[in-house]
């Protein structure tokens, strides 16, 4: 069983594609909580949940009251037949975790049939479980957005950084790309150590570094220390357009 917890259309607001026109599936359920982000969202049941930014997506317990089970590739597809899109809109697959699910034949029936009708594929992943390219050649199309969880997660080291998975995915994948959430503080306690024993495992692989945050002022109050160092560093910056405009608004 898949659950997704919304879709909406909207522009790409980080990473390689910033700008680009796209629909977004947000999938429920995540393999991590990543309580050291330190977003607190409220549950429909009362209860202040503490984790990223999109932790509405993430706690299973607390929130799929509000989310949709999907039995079929076929309810998928009726989703992005209900927008009045451009033709080969971009797809962006988030979550969550979007590739707890990668197994699952709707999930990649869905994948094979968006990749049939000529869809730019993106995975939003933290780059951690396994894809099978061999099994199901569909992710050797795909573009992957490695968001690999530095320590400010609070997640532990073997769970967060799956090197054979960089690998995998980076070699296999038609495109891949790091893309690392930094706050400020992080910025002085050893994070370029961090971040070049994460890159090492696909060092000819893009790195994109974005200000950390779930509300337009702290992401405001990263960036500019995030500049400085991708300045140093000679990473790319990589701005979310979509809280710096919306800020804590869901669905945009
Ligand atoms: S891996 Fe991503 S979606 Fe999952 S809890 Fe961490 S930040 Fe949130």
């Amino acid at each position: 069983m898949l659950y997704l917890v919304e879709h909406f259309y909207s522009i790409q607001g980080e990473g390689r594609y910033t700008g680009v026109p796209s629909l977004f599936f947000r999938f429920g359920g995540c393999n991590m909580k990543c309580e050291g982000f330190g977003c607190e969202e409220l549950s429909p049941d009362g209860v202040k949940v503490l984790g990223c930014d999109t932790a509405y997506a993430v706690n299973k317990e607390h929130f799929s009251k509000n989310w949709i089970p999907i039995n079929s590739a076929k309810e998928l597809l009726l989703v992005l037949k209900q927008y009045d899109l451009p033709r080969h809109v971009d797809i962006v697959l988030t979550g969550g975790e979007p590739l707890i699910y990668a197994n699952d034949p709707v999930f990649v029936e869905f994948l094979e049939a968006l990749h049939a009708s000529g869809h730019k594929i993106t995975f939003e992943t933290n780059a951690s479980l396994h894809v099978d390219f061999e099994k199901y050649p569909v992710y050797k199309e795909c573009i992957f957005a490695l968001s690999v969880k530095l320590s400010n997660s609070d997640e532990p080291l073997n769970k967060r950084v799956r090197g054979d998975v960089i690998y995998s995915i980076a070699s296999n994948a038609k495109e891949a790309f790091f893309k690392f959430s930094i706050d400020a503080e992080s910025i002085t306690l050893g994070l370029e150590e961090e971040i070049e024993s994460i890159i090492v495992h696909s060092p000819k692989t893009l790195v994109y570094c974005m200000p950390l945050g779930g509300s337009k002022e702290e992401v405001e109050a990263n960036t500019e220390p995030l500049i400085e160092f991708c300045k140093v560093k000679g990473y790319n910056f990589s701005d979310r357009l979509h809280i710096r405009i919306w800020d804590q608004n869901k669905g945009v």
